[in-house]
């Protein structure tokens, strides 16, 4: 978290404890410090103060968006087959249909534009960056497709991962439904938003109670989570394109020395995809990546893997899956990411170390095939 994030957060907490929902001094002084964060967030988000629904996270605004504009008319769903379980699992669960996307992990519009056509669906799910591999989707262009072959269709982007690195407001600005989360851009976690512009105000709410966040959230607002929110936002806004410049130069040379001492080593997406600038996303042959990812933690580096346990056996990740890499090297396939804290030292230090285990486990391997 960004240090003034947790002093915002701190200080709501602590001084500003009133309901909002309810009618006295403090109440009101409570909601006019979320009525003040709801203009950050909907300046950051290029929507008017309205619009922004607070939620406690990305997930809820995923299911929402979703979920909530699938009860309006009990019409299809629809995502690419690379979104976050948030948006995933409500589309599938649902009996709803998967885009393919192409070797650079952003949707196949011809799939795109011949699946709205038959299905006339309710609600479109593209997300705006993907949260495994980086890549960005050209929203606008995806937008144009789904609107000019369904006008009626709503759509939705994730832009849980894009809002820390990337000006949202205008890439998202062809989506009537946006979801962001505090804790990727230097807030607390727990707490997020959904933009709702014009052509999404039919969405249902799935929580239901008090009638908070115009009928749409029901349940008392986060306070000091959301002025925390809105303290992280706006200093993200105001830092953001010297953040890019220092996190590229390191991501940069992380994976340049990386695939240069690592022998057999791949990037996973294919040179000049556009992309995030904090991931590395590398594929190494040979490895077994969990126990790749348990030597690093020996040493500080915490990496995630491009598989995961789902039933009790080892699965590639659907977003690997569905980008067509061989189930070998998905398996073999680890990422890296920066943050806007993130320094030379730790670089420098992450180098001496993943080479190193990785030449170690694949000596292992080599003898233990002997
Ligand atoms: N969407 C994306 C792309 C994410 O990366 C995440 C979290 O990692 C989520 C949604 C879920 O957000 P939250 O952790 O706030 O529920």
């Amino acid at each position: 978290m960004f240090p003034l994030a947790i002093e915002a957060m701190v200080a709501a907490a602590s001084q500003h404890f009133g309901n909002p929902s309810g009618a006295h001094r403090l109440a009101r002084d409570a909601r006019r410090l979320i009525d003040d964060a709801r203009q950050t967030v909907a300046d950051a988000l290029g929507v008017d103060l309205g619009e922004v629904v607070f939620t406690s996270g990305g997930t809820e605004a995923d299911n929402l968006a979703v979920l909530g504009m699938a009860a309006v008319s009990g019409g299809v769903t629809m995502c690419s087959a690379v979104e976050h379980h948030a948006v995933l699992d409500p589309v599938v669960r649902g009996g709803g249909v998967l885009v393919s996307v192409g070797a650079t992990g952003v949707v196949d519009r011809s799939a795109l534009a011949a699946l709205v056509k038959e299905h006339q669906p309710a609600v479109v799910s593209l997300m705006l960056a993907n949260n495994e591999v980086g890549a960005i989707t050209d929203l606008e262009a995806a937008s144009n497709v789904v609107h000019s072959r369904s006008p009626a269709t709503v759509v939705h982007t994730d832009a849980v991962q894009a809002m820390p690195w990337l000006p949202v407001h205008e890439l998202a600005s062809t989506a009537d439904l946006i979801s962001i989360s505090a804790h990727k851009f230097g807030g607390p976690k727990g707490v997020g938003a959904l933009a709702v512009r014009r052509g999404a105000v039919s969405l249902r709410a799935r929580s239901i109670g008090g009638g908070q966040e115009r009928e749409r959230r029901g349940g008392t607002q986060n306070v000091a989570g959301i002025v925390s929110m809105a303290a992280a936002l706006a200093h993200n806004g105001a830092e953001r394109e010297h953040t890019n410049d220092r996190v590229i130069r390191l991501r940069d040379r992380l994976e340049g020395e990386l695939l240069d001492q690592i022998p057999d080593a791949l990037a996973t997406l294919p040179p000049k995809t556009l992309r995030l600038p904090n991931i590395v996303h590398l594929c190494l042959p040979g490895i077994e990546v969990e126990a790749l990812l348990v030597l690093l933690e020996q040493d500080d580096v915490y990496a995630s893997a491009g598989s995961s346990c789902s039933s009790g056996a080892m699965e590639p990740s659907h977003v690997l899956a569905a980008m067509g890499i061989d189930r070998d090297l998905a398996f073999a396939a680890v990422r890296l990411s920066l943050g806007w804290c993130s320094t030379e030292a730790e670089v420098d230090h992450a180098l001496r170390v993943i080479p190193n285990a990785v030449a170690r486990l694949r000596n292992h391997r080599a003898k233990a095939a002997v």
